[in-house]
C-alpha cells in the first residue's frame, strides 16, 4: 500500500506489520505536533484495507503483531475496527496482537462494552499521548484531554484488559518547569501504572503552532540540559514493580532505556553522565533539524 504522510509508530512496534486504516489524525490540533498537519483526515475504505492484507498474505506474510495507523486509529468506529480485526485474523492466523495509537477522547467515545469487544477481538496495546502531568500545559498545548479525563479513560481501558502504554515529552512545560513537570508526570504514572513509557523529548518544528507561540514570546523552550534533568527526576520518582522506559534526545544523540525498578540505578548513572557531559546543552534548544544557541 502506498503510504501517505510520515510513517509514525512507536519504536517498540518496529517489527510489527503496519496497516493503515486511516490517513492523518482526526484531532490534529496539538500545538507541538508536526506529523499530520499537512493531511486531511479520512478513513480508508474496507476494500483498500483488505487488498493490502491479501497482498501481504500472497507474499507469504503472516505477522505476529500488527500496528494500525495513522495518528489515532482507535478513533475509527468500533464496528469498523471489529471488521478490520476479523479480517486481520482471517488473513494472518499467526497474529497474536493488534496495537494502535489512541487519544483520550477516542477512548471516551467508546462504551465499556465496545472496549471489551475490541479486547476480545484481539486489540492488545493502546499508545496514549499523555505528554505532561500538568493540566495548564495540556491546555496550553491544546491536547484533547486534561488529567482528570486521562485518569478516567485509562482506568476504563485497563478494566477492559487493554494494556496502557504512554508517550510523553520532556521539555513540554517550557523553560524553568522541567523538574515540576517531572514530579507531576511521575505522580500521574504512579497511579495509572503503564506497561511502558516512551519519552520523545520535545522537538521544536518551525511548521507547528508551537513555533509561533515561541515567536510571540508565549512559550520559552527548555534547554536540552533541562530536559535531561527533568528526565532524571521522573526516573527517580517512578514507583513500579515493572515498567519499561525508553527516552530519546535525538539532538544530543542520547537515549536511556531499561526496566524499572531493576535498571533504575544504571539509568540514573547514565543520565548523570549525560548531564555532566552536556553542560553546553544549557544553551542548546532542539529547534528544527539543528540546534539553535540561545543568547
Ligand atoms: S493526537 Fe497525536 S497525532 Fe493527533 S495532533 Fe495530537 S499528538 Fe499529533
Amino acid at each position: 500500500m502506498e503510504y501517505e504522510g510520515q510513517i509514525c509508530r512507536p519504536p517498540m512496534e518496529r517489527a510489527s506489520f503496519m496497516l493503515a486504516i486511516s490517513v492523518g489524525c482526526a484531532y490534529n490540533r496539538c500545538k507541538f505536533c508536526n506529523l499530520f498537519k499537512h493531511l486531511k483526515y479520512r478513513v480508508l475504505p474496507m476494500e483498500q484495507i483488505e487488498g493490502e492484507l491479501k497482498r501481504v498474505k500472497a507474499a507469504n506474510g503472516n505477522p505476529k503483531q500488527v500496528f494500525l495507523g495513522d495518528g489515532n486509529a482507535f478513533g475509527r468506529k468500533t464496528e469498523d475496527l471489529l471488521k478490520i480485526l476479523d479480517m486481520i485474523h482471517n488473513y494472518f492466523p499467526a497474529c497474536e496482537g493488534v496495537n494502535m495509537d489512541a487519544a483520550i477522547t477516542d477512548i471516551s467515545r467508546k462504551t465499556d462494552t465496545e472496549l471489551q469487544q475490541l479486547k476480545e477481538a484481539g486489540v492488545s496495546r493502546l499508545y496514549v499521548g499523555i505528554e505532561s502531568g500538568l493540566d495548564d500545559v495540556l491546555i496550553f498545548m491544546d491536547k484533547d484531554h486534561n488529567l482528570e479525563e486521562a485518569y478516567c479513560q485509562i482506568r476504563r481501558i485497563q478494566s477492559a484488559g487493554l494494556i496502557f502504554n504512554a508517550h510523553i515529552m520532556t521539555g513540554i512545560a517550557g523553560a524553568g518547569r522541567g523538574i515540576e513537570n517531572g514530579i507531576k508526570t511521575a505522580e500521574f504514572f504512579n497511579c495509572t501504572k503503564p506497561e511502558r513509557i516512551t519519552n520523545f523529548s520535545l522537538f521544536l518544528d518551525p511548521c507547528t503552532p508551537l513555533y509561533q507561540e515561541i515567536e510571540k514570546g508565549r512559550f520559552i523552550p527548555a534547554s536540552e540540559l533541562e530536559n535531561l534533568k527533568e528526565e532524571r527526576k521522573l526516573l527517580e520518582l517512578l514507583e513500579t514493580d515493572s515498567l519499561i522506559y525508553d527516552g530519546f534526545h535525538d539532538y544530543i544523540t542520547f537515549r536511556v532505556r531499561g526496566t524499572l525498578p531493576k535498571d533504575r540505578e544504571k539509568m540514573l548513572a547514565k543520565l548523570d553522565h549525560a548531564i555532566a557531559q552536556n553542560k553546553e546543552a544549557e544553551k542548546l534548544i532542539a529547534y528544527g533539524n539543528c540546534f539553535s544557541q540561545t543568547a
